[in-house]
């Protein structure tokens, strides 16, 4: 029988490897790392995060998807979405030929072009269920490079609906990666999820669950973040805690612990058990990106944060927060951001670019570094060398902190 699905690309490493590492390296990010993370030229200094850049998971679907082209050089390859959320990657994705299919309102829609034969990649963040199930109905080959840390929270969630618990998931409900996790908890008969996205919805749901709110709030106020049929009297009941794998650490732990004192308010700490369960679903990548650039704000004695990746991408909005509640950020998505003494950034918690000028001090000024998971190195190091041109210096410039 003809295989149709791969999940552990097709083992073409070495011949890919090189034009990934053309496509995505940096010498410059090279030479911070032989610095010790920390350089100067002149009076600006750098220092960027210890972790930082590419994860596990993305560096994995980034060389399926080259493999994949690698593999099929005849065949018609679709991608569900981006790969990930960096515009310069899905743009070399693009130009290799893989055409990117936008969200539709449904599984047919998005997948009308596709053809039986025609090769789809399943980006890192995973599909839901019911698109998953249209593709092998089509007879297309597919090739998934679901993130093992998504494929860790599916088994959480579906564990939660096989015992009647309704997932909770802390996430935000567009995110592909937050509807993929989503659809995983109606595979079970009687399986509901709820989404929340912060603290604020949070204290909605606890209010519901300590009986100060009626449920019709709950379903004017989550009309598009719960499963369908959602009653809320029945299914939240019984809640079991997951997180889209990229959201800020501390808030997960806090949105825990908000629940929990909910749920043993409701329903008494001896019976809790029967009632709350909680599963930390925050992937390692995430957790070492933010705890390293909450380390570098901790030690102290920087100006301001440049913290680089695509707008959309969930994880680089963790970093941005973090970082924006210590000191001025600038959340940039590429090096074409800089334009001389001119900055144009995203805000945090808000949507669009603004342009600030200008945004470096004048004189000794010390600038912090990081990127979220899917910004690759060889974006850091443009970043870094159009921030040292603004100055007049080049990376030859850099020494030693
Ligand atoms: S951020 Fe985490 S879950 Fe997402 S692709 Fe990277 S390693 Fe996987």
């Amino acid at each position: 029988m003809t295989e149709t699905y791969f999940q552990k690309g097709f083992n073409l490493k070495a011949a890919v490897g090189p034009v990934l590492a053309q496509s995505y390296h940096s010498s410059v990010v090279d030479r911070l790392k032989e610095l010790g993370h920390e350089a100067r030229a002149g009076d600006l200094s750098l220092k960027l995060a210890l972790e930082f850049g590419f994860c596990y998971g993305v560096d994995r679907a980034v060389q399926y998807a080259y493999e994949t082209r690698q593999n099929f050089p005849d065949r018609r390859i679709f991608l569900s979405g981006e790969i990930i959320h960096n515009p310069e990657v899905n743009g070399r994705i693009e130009a290799m030929g893989i055409r990117i299919l936008p969200e539709a309102a449904d599984p047919a829609g998005r997948y009308r072009d596709v053809q039986q034969g025609d090769v789809v990649i399943l980006p890192a963040f995973g599909v839901p269920v019911s698109e998953m199930e249209h593709l092998r109905g089509k007879g297309c080959l597919m090739v998934d490079t679901t993130c093992g840390s998504v494929l860790n929270v599916w088994k959480n969630v579906h564990k939660y609906a096989r015992d009647g618990f309704t997932a909770v998931i802390h996430g935000k409900h567009h995110h592909e990666e937050t509807k993929a996790t989503a659809s995983q908890a109606l595979t079970h008969e009687g399986g509901h999820y709820l989404c929340v996205r912060d603290r604020a919805e949070t204290t909605v749901v606890c209010d519901f669950i300590r009986g100060r709110l009626g449920a019709g709030e709950i379903l004017r106020r989550f009309a598009h973040a719960v499963s369908p049929g959602f009653d809320p009297v029945r299914d939240l009941a019984r809640v079991g805690l997951a997180n889209q794998t990229t959201m800020l650490m501390s808030e997960s732990l806090e949105i825990q612990e908000m629940l929990r004192a909910a749920m043993a308010e409701r329903h008494g700490e001896a019976d809790l058990p029967a009632h709350f369960r909680a599963m930390d679903t925050i992937c390692s990548a995430t957790q070492d990106r933010q705890d390293a650039v909450l380390r570098m704000l901790g030690e102290g004695g920087l100006d301001l944060m440049v913290v680089i990746g695509g707008y959309n991408s969930s994880n680089t909005q963790a970093l941005a927060r973090i970082c924006s509640d210590r000191l001025p950020t600038y959340h940039i998505d590429s090096a074409s951001c800089l334009e001389g003494t001119a900055i144009r950034h995203r805000l945090t918690g808000q949507h669009g670019e603004v342009r600030t000028a200008p945004w470096l001090p004048e004189g000794p000024v010390r600038v912090g570094l990081t990127a979220g998971a899917s910004t690759p190195n060889n974006v850091v190091g443009d970043v870094v060398t159009r921030l040292l041109a603004v100055r007049g210096r080049t990376v030859a410039d850099l020494t030693a902190a």
